[in-house]
């Protein structure tokens, strides 16, 4: 009996077999750090509260609201420290700098998993001139509209160009709509360091204008701090929930939010092969010649 349930179990398991993706991961990069203050707003330089350690303070809880579900996150820093001692070279070039040193760690952690992670850099913005200036701004990059040869992408960051922007669009309406601040839109026109080497799907946030008085006032509350790090949870995971169609040499044909518009899709499309539901890491469908759809829940 024993025998046979073991053959039965072994043929199910050839029919129809579940495939198990890796882990859904984030990177959160903590802006700046140690030397590096970023801006130290409207009245940082007497409180010695930079943007560095709002930086921190969100990227902590944020670490916090994520751990009990099954996205894995992993932060550039949890500490107020530099990753090098100067940020470019004489040169001008990067390598060894913090940038540097700082993206070869975020991009060691995607290692293997570059296709299931995400990078998220958290700053808290300002102006050089205009203290009334406030809001939300997200950046991704684009890699076409000031794609310079002075400033190069990784190679691995072009393949998630749809991504980046997918992820911001995603991402970006959530924290203006939790944080109840300006929405300064998304932007593709900036290629900062870290969005433009990051090798996975990549977006910048700019948590409000510490420039501005009662936005600096704002960023030092707990309670603002909570609400930033739960709005960013919730652009993650929501960026997560979707189904991809994969082509049979693994490119992601279409994304989907709904499951039964992927299914149809990669069931009438010739070229689609299968089906992952991202969210759970799960292949839900595959297509061979026995055209089988495998549902594994
Ligand atoms: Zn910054």
């Amino acid at each position: 009996m024993f025998k046979k349930l073991f053959f039965l179990a072994l043929f199910i398991f050839f029919l129809f077999p579940v495939t198990q993706h890796a882990e859904k991961t984030v990177i959160i990069d903590v802006g700046h750090g140690g030397k590096y203050s970023g801006t130290c707003g409207y009245s940082g330089s007497a409180t010695g509260f930079c943007e560095k350690d709002a930086n921190l303070l969100v990227a902590l809880k944020l670490q916090e609201i994520l751990k009990p579900t099954d996205i894995k996150v992993h932060l550039t820093r949890t500490t107020d420290t530099e990753f090098a001692p100067y940020l470019k070279n004489a040169d001008g070039t990067t390598d060894g700098g913090d940038f540097d040193v700082r993206m070869k760690m975020a991009n060691a952690f995607a290692e293997k998993n570059n296709n299931n992670s995400i990078f998220i850099s958290i700053h808290h913005n300002a102006h050089p001139t205009n203290s009334f200036r406030r809001g939300i701004e997200t950046y991704y990059y684009d890699g076409v509209k000031h794609g310079k040869s002075e400033y190069p992408h990784d190679p691995l960051q072009i393949k998630y160009l749809s991504e980046n922007k997918r992820l911001a669009e995603v991402v970006h309406p959530i924290l203006v709509n939790s944080l109840r601040l300006p929405d300064r839109k998304i932007h593709s026109d900036q290629s900062f360091y870290v969005i433009r080497n990051a090798q996975m799907p990549s977006i910048l946030v700019e948590l409000g204008y510490m420039i501005n008085r009662h936005e600096e006032k704002l960023i030092k509350t707990e309670s603002y701090q909570f609400e930033a790090a739960g709005a960013l949870a919730k652009g993650i995971e929501a960026y997560f929930a979707v189904f991809e169609v994969y082509g049979s040499n693994n490119e992601r044909l279409a994304t989907f939010s709904n499951e039964i518009e992927a299914l149809s899709y990669a069931y009438t499309v010739k070229s689609a092969i299968s089906v992952l539901d991202k969210n759970r890491q799960t292949t839900i469908y595959v297509k061979d010649s026995f055209r089988y759809v495998l549902k594994p829940w």
